[in-house]
């Protein structure tokens, strides 16, 4: 049972997404080969690798909000544009929810992710069946929250996300592409799953794992 996650367990997560992120890199590219411009997991790389140098310069004592300002800072500046003010936002939003905090109980953990997906729809003005990585945040923070409500056990809530994350983006392949680079291809866009969601469901299962393996981390 897990009831609070500490600012420098959110720090020790975050440096295994950078690790992932770098291990799947040439799959998400290669998802986006099929419908985009085949860049995603380059775009990911660089942003996630910005994190990782910003992370090693980072004091153990940062609160929450802090640790996400900085993070999504780097990540703003090191991928300018389409993934990159979207992860921004989230991580800002979600910081948001955790101001002045150094650890964060089952509930606050739920709001993170609830305001990270709120920002990702705000800054991406995209809508749920667009086949965007809104498609996966979106119903995962739902499924956190709600999972929230009578569950106190951190890690129990992001088991539901990451299930759920992984079903979301399974469920993009049957989507037509509303936005980007693949909507253009209109009925062709379908019989893939999205880039943007493969590398969300990932992250959020990321998250899950890493928290589980806390102390071995
Ligand atoms: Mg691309």
């Amino acid at each position: 049972m897990k009831k609070n996650l500490t600012n420098k367990e959110f720090i020790k997560i975050l440096y295994v997404i950078c690790d992932d992120i770098e291990k799947h890199k040439d799959y998400f590219s290669e998802l986006d080969r099929a419908t985009g411009d085949g860049d995603h997991g380059v775009t990911m790389s660089i942003g996630w690798t910005a994190v990782r140098e910003k992370l090693d310069t980072l004091s153990d004592d940062l609160t929450f909000d802090k640790i996400c300002m900085q993070v999504a800072s780097s990540f703003l500046s090191a991928v300018g544009a389409s993934a990159g003010p979207l992860y921004a936002t989230a991580l800002m939003r979600g910081g948001a929810k955790l101001k002045d905090l150094q650890s964060a109980n089952t509930s606050q953990i739920a709001d993170f992710f609830e305001a990270a997906a709120n920002g990702i729809k705000e800054r991406g003005k995209a809508e749920l069946g667009d086949k965007t990585m809104l498609d996966v945040w979106m119903p995962s923070a739902e499924t956190i929250k709600k999972t929230s409500i009578d569950e106190e056990n951190i890690i129990e809530i992001l088991q539901q996300g990451a299930l759920k994350a992984n079903q979301a983006m399974e469920s993009t392949k049957e989507m037509l592409s509303k936005k980007g680079r693949s909507s253009k291809l209109g009925e062709r866009s379908k019989g893939h799953i999205d880039p943007g969601a493969a590398s969300s469901a990932m992250i959020i299962n990321t998250f899950f794992e890493a928290v589980k393996k806390l102390d071995n981390i």
